[in-house]
């Protein structure tokens, strides 16, 4: 991992350019003596410099190997560590040069690390009444993005948190684009075979029951359903058609 003290932070690029002053952060955030309020404000930081509006640099994949000492920390840092590591790597959209092969085997060992901490931060944070302060669909997303990667069930629950539900799937037969409103779906033909993406649903599904949202579970459940072409027939399960 880049030390702290190394001068390639001042070439890496972060939201407000050179990364220079991302060091400093980092220490704060790695700081054990913070308050909360402190904790939540140099989180703050984090986002607006490393991942904002989900855009992410050289100097997030080079910040979240140094960022994962708080996993020794408090559990506000922890969540957060989780909340936002699981959005760099589910949705993360790279700005700048292309990474170096270090930053990225640096990066992906301690997601690994992370996505194996994670269920118990959930839990732990359930217990404690903290997740009160994130929305569920947040949560879940992160969480399913440290386990199952950049699945399409990740990006899928944001369609079906939104207002209109309707999902654009393209046809694995025929390649032609077919809309689905989620409020319309059929629930599963166990007939059509599906991908190992199923592994996620059910994850999902467990994290938001066990996160008290009925609904948004419900709602997850739907990703299983299957979808008949129109244009030629195939029956195939929706989060297969996503791209
Ligand atoms: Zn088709």
């Amino acid at each position: 991992m880049l030390p702290l003290d190394s001068p390639v932070w001042n070439d890496l690029e972060c939201a407000r350019g050179s990364a220079g002053h991302i060091p400093a952060l980092i220490r704060r955030v790695c700081d054990p003596s913070l308050l909360e309020s402190e904790v939540k404000a140099s989180w703050a930081e984090v986002w607006e410099n490393l991942c904002h509006s989900d855009s992410v640099y050289a100097a997030t994949y080079a910040a979240v190997p140094h960022l994962a000492c708080v996993l020794k920390g408090n559990l506000d840092s922890r969540l957060e560590l989780l909340l936002f590591s699981g959005r760099v790597l589910g949705f993360g959209q790279l700005v700048g040069k292309p990474l170096s092969v270090k930053l990225v085997e640096g990066f992906s060992q301690v997601v690994d690390k992370i996505a194996a901490e994670s269920a118990a931060i959930v839990r732990e944070a359930r217990e404690q009444n903290l997740l009160t302060r994130y929305p569920s669909t947040q949560l879940i997303q992160s969480t399913l993005a440290l386990n199952f990667g950049c699945d399409p069930v990740v990006q899928l629950i944001q369609s079906i948190i939104d207002d209109n539900l309707e999902i654009e799937v393209v046809c694995p037969g025929c390649d032609d684009p077919n809309k689905v409103l989620v409020d319309e779906l059929q629930s599963a033909n166990t007939n059509v075979e599906t991908s190992a993406d199923d592994d996620s649903v059910t994850a999902g599904m467990t994290l938001a029951n066990e996160l008290g949202d009925v609904s948004l579970e419900k709602r997850i459940a739907k990703l299983r359903s299957t979808v008949k072409c129109k244009s030629c027939d195939v029956e195939f399960a929706m989060y297969d058609g996503y791209v």
